[in-house]
């Protein structure tokens, strides 16, 4: 038999190799911000055209390359930061495979200049699928500057693959953050389409996070900070009271690398233990420092988790050190979702026990989430008279003709005045029909009208808007802003009207009939945090992402109240909805129970 294995040529390889490092535009985003950092930058500028699928640019004011520097700079194992496989060990730089150039230029058109300070003129490379265009030599200023435009051009499937700009764009915010906020002391300056992002200038660690999440942040932060021999603990958590019901703000830096780690974060979930709502989230941002040698990066394609020596002890330390820091500053009580609403106080309110400082409001200092529910539990934005007539008729009525002619389904069975529905534990609503009852939960089954509601309003585009009296200014992150920008249109069909938007914060005139205005800040975060979450397929839409977010923040809760008027306009609208069976998220909303059914359980 001949011979049949060949080495790769290297263009291939450097193809292979970029489908380990190169996963989307957010990936080419994290290496060269990387690089940019390595490189010693102050001022550090992202430039994006289309979420990164059409530029990605970095800029920065770093040391630069000589001309063969820049040339060797995209060979595979080029690296100028490790010359030993013993350097691994005792890493101080974010690169060290010497891949990511490589990988980054066969799979997309690059050009990169670069000039070290000491240098008349600098050197130019243009490189398209890992092939040399031209190198020339230009005059320019200081640093490096690398543009990478039509990623993927070269590798359709790929490319097809990326999802929504939304999306990506998110994905690239969410790697920019992680770069910042293990930097305060560099500036970053973020550029979409044209339009300024972020622009964050060179501070401490606080000023960085509130630079980032935007000005409530501030008096949300509980500092943390400890010293012992194996690390060095430093960063903030958030007061329980701002934990988040989806995992969000959830920040480990390790000598200045984001990092994922479950482990660890179960250590700062222990600590805020009792304070927790189930299912809520805290917020935090620490800052781990160890020494180098005790830590191994190289495990993970994106160097995203890492391996300690001292794993166990560094879960001991962060969980007390947390506690400690919490039970310093002396935030919130037990908090329990599941009281009586009635008699509660919003939690937002509930904050420092007697010697506690009780945690101010920027936003909204009125919401309470429970009042409005209680006083005005259901709010319908259309008439569905019309169609509910057909559901209707199948209950029993004396007056409803139809409900005669309909005998093959209900018969008579109620008094007129006898009431029809009863509502159990605050949860269920009980309807009586002829061949039994029908048990409903009122909060899916309300998810189902709302979300039928809203997506015929989103998709019909007939504006079922009103508008406010005085215009709400809402502050966001500048990441929000931008994602709700994105999204500006469909919102727009959903009933929302907008007023002007600044960087951190935008202006709002005019809501969907069926919202109130004390919940625009809640249902917008959460559509927000939905979309973040979302994992889109082909046929991803944000109509439909949207209807199901508002769906969710909007509809009745468990432990609310309902009267007999309201419990049957729920039973009418779930009836006339398409698809009553199921709540948005593919669960039952009602079950019925047949008179058969009963009878058996007591026939056993
Ligand atoms: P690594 O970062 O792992 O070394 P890269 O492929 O990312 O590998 O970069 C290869 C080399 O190119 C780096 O080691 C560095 O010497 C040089 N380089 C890359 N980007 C820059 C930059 N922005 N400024 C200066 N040098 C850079
Ligand atoms: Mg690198």
């Amino acid at each position: 038999m001949s011979d049949i294995i060949q080495l790769l040529p290297d263009h291939v390889a450097n193809q292979i190799a970029a489908g380990e490092v190169v996963q989307r535009p957010a990936s080419v985003v994290k290496e060269l911000l990387e690089n940019a950092i390595d490189a010693g930058a102050t001022n550090i500028k992202l430039l994006l055209k289309d979420a990164g699928k059409t530029l990605i640019q970095v800029i920065d004011d770093g040391k630069g390359m000589s001309t063969t520097d820049a040339r060797m700079s995209f060979e595979r194992h080029a690296t100028s930061k490790i010359q030993k496989a013993e350097d691994l060990f005792n890493l101080s730089t974010k690169g060290f495979r010497g891949e990511a150039l490589a990988s980054i230029a066969a799979i997309a058109h690059v050009e990169l200049k670069t000039k070290p300070v000491n240098e008349e003129l600098g050197t130019s490379i243009k490189i398209e699928g890992s092939k040399i265009i031209s190198q020339d030599f230009i005059s320019t200023g200081a640093g490096t500057s690398l543009a990478v435009k039509n990623l993927f051009y070269n590798i359709p499937a790929r490319r097809n693959f990326l999802k929504s700009d939304t999306v990506e764009t998110r994905h690239i915010i969410d790697e920019f953050q992680r770069v910042a906020l293990a930097h305060a002391d560099i500036s970053f300056l973020l550029h979409h389409n044209n339009n300024e992002v972020y622009h964050l200038k060179a501070g401490n660690l606080r000023q960085r996070i509130v630079a980032v999440f935007g000005t409530k942040m501030n008096e949300k932060l509980v500092p943390i900070d400890e010293k012992t021999d194996i690390v060095t603990i430093q960063g903030f958590v958030a007061k329980p009271e701002f934990s988040k019901r989806k995992r969000g703000e959830q920040f480990f830096f390790v000598n200045d690398r984001f990092i994922k780690s479950s482990y660890l974060n179960h250590a700062v979930v222990n600590a805020f233990d009792g304070l927790l709502e189930q299912g809520a989230h805290p917020s935090y941002f620490l800052y781990l420092t160890v020494p180098a040698n005790t830590i191994d990066i190289n495990i993970h394609p994106t160097k995203t988790e890492i391996k300690f020596d001292n794993e166990k002890a560094l879960y001991a330390m962060l969980r007390a050190t947390v506690k400690h820091s919490l039970g310093q500053y002396n935030v919130a009580p037990v908090l329990d979702f599941n009281r009586d609403a009635g008699l509660d106080t919003p939690y937002h309110f509930k904050g420092g026990s007697t010697s506690g400082s009780v945690p101010k409001i920027s936003v909204d200092p009125d919401f309470n989430p429970f009042k409005e529910e209680q006083q005005k539990a259901i709010s319908f934005p259309f008439k569905r008279e019309k169609e509910t007539q057909s559901w209707e008729s199948l209950y029993t009525s004396v007056n409803t003709t139809d409900a005669q002619q309909n005998e093959s389904l209900f018969e008579h069975q109620q008094e007129e005045k006898t009431q029809k529905t009863f509502q159990i534990q605050r949860k269920y609503v009980l309807s009586l029909i002829k061949s039994g009852v029908v048990l409903i939960n009122q909060s899916l089954a309300h998810q189902r009208v709302l979300y039928e509601e809203f997506l015929e309003s989103i998709t019909i585009r007939e504006a079922n808007s009103q508008q406010l009296l005085f215009p709400v200014k809402i502050s966001f992150s500048s990441a929000e802003i931008e994602m709700i920008y994105t999204i500006k249109t469909e919102l727009e069909n959903a009933g929302f009207s907008f007023d002007q938007f600044t960087k951190d914060s935008v202006t709002i005139k005019g809501i969907p009939v069926s919202v109130t205005e004390s919940k625009i800040t809640i249902i917008l975060e959460a559509l927000l945090n939905d979309i973040n979450l979302e994992v889109p397929d082909a046929s991803f839409s944000h109509f439909d992402v949207m209807a199901k977010s508002f769906a969710k923040t909007l509809s009745i809760k468990t432990g609310t109240l309902l009267s007999e008027k309201e419990q049957e306009s729920l039973v009418n609208n779930l009836f006339s909805c398409k698809e009553p069976t199921i709540s948005p998220f593919g669960k039952a909303t009602f079950k019925t129970l047949t008179l058969n059914q009963i009878d058996n359980l007591f026939n056993s």
